[in-house]
């Protein structure tokens, strides 16, 4: 077994994301020979405890992140700032400070002011999800073959964003760096749009009167099913990934409805090779998909 990362990994917010990289620490052990989990709630950390993937559980994110060598914000977006301004001064000198979430230029904002001089901060965004949460929701395999983006801003030491890019090796990810406002405007095409989207065609169906919205929940066709599946998902995540991604989403929406019109106006107009040629470049789309194995 390789020599373990860090000596000690505080895990500040412990759903999906946070559980599934505690998991992965506790069975290869050479991520951190010691993982300290904090939660909002004493409920969770009692879950945590029973769970087993915790050497320690803190309520207070203070005392969580005190001696740890990395520590790793895996709380909803929203929250960010206030767990920054709670933890900043009891950061270890020389520590690493990395995350999880799923905005970037955000997490800088929120949490840079925060980050005291000595500590460096290393912002990351594991490509990968379900729609549970909470910590029975974790699984060791969830970063495997999938991307993990690292967004460092300019200046931060090198050798610390090495060791997150290796502990991200670590949990089976594949690690690229971008720039934060990149990252932001590719999510908002390959995540947050399509979520937006589920959210609302699931309002759109149950705004039905009463006699077809049944008929969608008895006939949903796989169609109607996959957007079920993503609108399932956290509402308090989604809500801060919204508001904390605000232009770039806004920006691919008005885009994707103009691109919804033009579509509209094929139809109305019987403009078949329109048509055609849309659904086609959904194949294509894909299709490449399946080649690069990110289906
Ligand atoms: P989750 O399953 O909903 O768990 C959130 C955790 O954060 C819980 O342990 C919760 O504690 C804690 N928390 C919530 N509000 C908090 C607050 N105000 N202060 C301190 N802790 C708080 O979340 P998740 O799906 O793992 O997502 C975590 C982060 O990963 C988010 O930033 C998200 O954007 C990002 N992300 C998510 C996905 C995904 O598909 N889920 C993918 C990539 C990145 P309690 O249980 O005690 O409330």
């Amino acid at each position: 077994m390789a020599e373990p990362l860090f000596k000690r990994l505080a895990l500040i917010g412990i759903g999906l994301i946070g559980s599934s990289v505690a998991r992965i620490a506790k069975d290869r052990g050479d991520l951190a020979a010691e993982i300290v989990v904090n939660a909002r709630t004493q409920k969770t950390l009692d879950r945590v405890v029973e769970l087993g993937f915790a050497d320690r559980v803190e309520i207070d994110p203070a005392k969580a992140v005190a001696g740890a060598d990395c520590v790793m914000l895996c709380a909803p977006v929203g929250a960010f700032a206030a767990l920054a301004k709670a933890i900043g001064l009891h950061l270890m000198p020389g520590a690493v400070l990395t995350d999880v979430g799923s905005t970037k230029q955000s997490v800088i904002r929120d949490v840079g002011p925060f980050v005291p001089a000595g500590v460096h901060f290393v912002p990351a965004h594991p490509i990968a999800g379900t729609e549970y949460s909470g910590p029975d929701s974790g699984f060791t395999t969830l970063f495997q073959g999938r991307w993990t983006l690292l967004t460092p801003p300019p200046g931060t030491d090198t050798a610390s964003v090495e060791k997150i890019a290796e502990l991200w090796r670590r949990c089976g990810a594949m690690v690229e760096s971008m720039e934060p406002a990149h990252h932001d405007r590719v999510l908002a095409i390959v995540s947050h749009l399509p979520h937006l989207i589920a959210f609302s065609i699931c309002h759109t169906a149950d705004g039905l009167a009463d006699e077809s919205r049944q008929e969608v929940l008895n006939f949903a066709a796989s169609g109607f099913r996959d957007f079920t599946r993503i609108a399932a998902s956290d509402p308090v995540m989604w809500r801060d990934i919204f508001l904390n991604n605000r232009e770039a989403l806004l920006e691919m929406l008005s885009r994707f409805m103009e691109d919804a019109q033009g579509l509209a106006r094929a139809i109305r107009w019987g403009d078949a090779e329109y048509i055609e040629n849309m659904v086609e470049q959904g194949r294509k789309i894909r299709r490449s998909l399946i080649e690069i194995k990110q289906a």
